[in-house]
């Protein structure tokens, strides 16, 4: 028999994840990536709950628990940089026995590593077109080339184009903020600790791994959806520095940094939204099919467990019904958590960031202060361990 043959779209992590769990599965695998190159570091992603089990299932959780970012403290900062308030980080973040934060590029290199021996990666390319027959997908490449395949899995992020070639063009929902993030050099000589600034619609956040290493700024803004061309940085850049000059604490001096910045981030908070994620043998996985937006930091722990659970199920007959019948609740769950979140994320006006205050400063003098924020977090960690794998 022929092994089937499986193009995933995307290695950033559900790609490598699924390519990792397809081992030894009697599948050829290939990973298409966009990008020139593996990326490496980013931004710190949360791994939580059942999102630990999976990367426990996949062998790995050992070498993602070294890199873990080892974030000692969150502190929130009135307008003079004058600290209002500090609480350990895993605590505020509710992070629980063996959970995890890393650099997602880590993480998606850890996945790579383990993978790559099996799996075919192809980078610099990107799937153009599609076209799903009785007999396999017909595959074109951007480079011209093409090929055809048993399963196409669209892991290619929260703007996937597999999403839009399959299911057509839909935009994902907006929560009502943008995201912008980026390094910068770390003038502060943050260490290990997680500075947080609101003012009415905004949040600066910046957190370094050492006084020694990189700052990485994150700058957040309540706006209605506004139309932006996504190839044009210089404009994202501008639309994030008239959002934030002059509004206190390092701010401006973070922005001083934007126009070097060669990691620029920058999207909407957004969710991914569909009734089917697949469409004959076709399949999307990760944020593609159901980012539950950063605000929830549960996506990262949502591709790994959406990785885990495809790779038992694809190539079965009804395999996709299936991935999807077994994903759906957990997913449901973690998408109402990130809607809360991005509510909470960003402060409406002053007495929203008076109470936010009022309640650090209270919090950190109270002697049950472990059980009060299990309390507020209880949903959440519900919904991070709302699947048995
Ligand atoms: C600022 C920020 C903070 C976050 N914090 C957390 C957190 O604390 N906890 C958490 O769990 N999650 C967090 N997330 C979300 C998390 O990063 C994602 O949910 C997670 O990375 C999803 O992985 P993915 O592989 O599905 O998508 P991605 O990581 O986005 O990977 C998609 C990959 O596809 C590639 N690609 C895109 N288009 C194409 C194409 N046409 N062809 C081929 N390749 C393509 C991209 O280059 C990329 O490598 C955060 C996200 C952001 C932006």
């Amino acid at each position: 028999m022929t092994a089937k043959r499986v193009l995933i779209s995307g290695a950033g992590v559900a790609g490598p994840a699924l390519a990792l769990g397809l081992r030894r599965r009697g599948f050829e695998v290939t990973v298409v990536e966009r990008a020139a190159e593996l990326r490496t570091g980013g931004y710190k992603v949360d791994v939580r709950g059942s999102g630990v089990v999976a990367l426990k299932r996949m062998g790995v959780y050992e070498r993602a628990r070294a890199v873990d970012v080892g974030m000692q403290r969150i502190t929130y900062v009135k307008r003079d940089g004058r600290p209002i308030a500090a609480l350990p980080a895993d605590l505020l973040m509710g992070r629980r026995g063996d959970d995890i934060e890393v650099l997602r590029g880590d993480l998606g290199q850890i996945l790579y590593e383990e993978s790559v021996a099996d799996a075919e990666y192809v980078f610099g390319d990107a799937i153009a077109a599609l076209r799903d027959d009785p007999g396999g997908v017909e595959v074109t490449f951007s480079s011209g080339r093409s090929g055809r395949y048993d399963y196409v899995v669209g892991a290619d992020g929260l703007n996937s184009v597999t999403r839009r070639l399959a299911f057509g063009e839909s935009q994902p929902t907006h929560l009502g903020a943008y995201i912008s993030i980026f390094s910068v050099p770390n003038h502060l000589r943050i260490d290990r600790e997680e500075i947080m600034f609101f003012r009415p619609g905004r949040l600066v956040f910046a957190y370094a791994m050492g006084p020694d290493r990189p700052a990485k700024v994150g700058l957040t803004f309540a706006s209605p959806p506004v139309g932006y061309d996504r190839r044009d940085i210089r404009a994202q850049k501008a639309m994030v520095r008239e959002a934030f000059t002059g509004i206190g604490w390092e701010t401006d001096r973070f922005l001083a940094s934007l126009d070097a910045a060669d990691d620029f981030y920058f999207d909407s908070l957004a969710q991914v939204e569909l009734p089917r994620w697949s469409a004959g043998r076709i399949v999307l996985l990760g944020d593609a099919g159901y980012c539950p937006s950063p605000a929830s930091g549960q996506g990262t722990s949502l591709a790994l467990v959406g990785a885990h659970v495809l790779a038992q199920h694809l190539g079965e007959p009804g395999g996709l019904e299936e991935y999807e019948r077994v994903m759906r609740p957990y997913v449901d769950k973690n998408m109402a958590i990130g809607r809360k979140m991005a509510k909470d994320m960003v402060p409406g006006g002053r007495l929203a960031i008076a109470f936010r205050s009022y309640g650090m400063r209270t919090l950190k003098y109270h002697p049950r202060k472990e059980q009060v924020i299990d309390k507020i977090l209880a949903p959440m960690h519900e919904a991070a361990n709302a699947i048995t794998l």
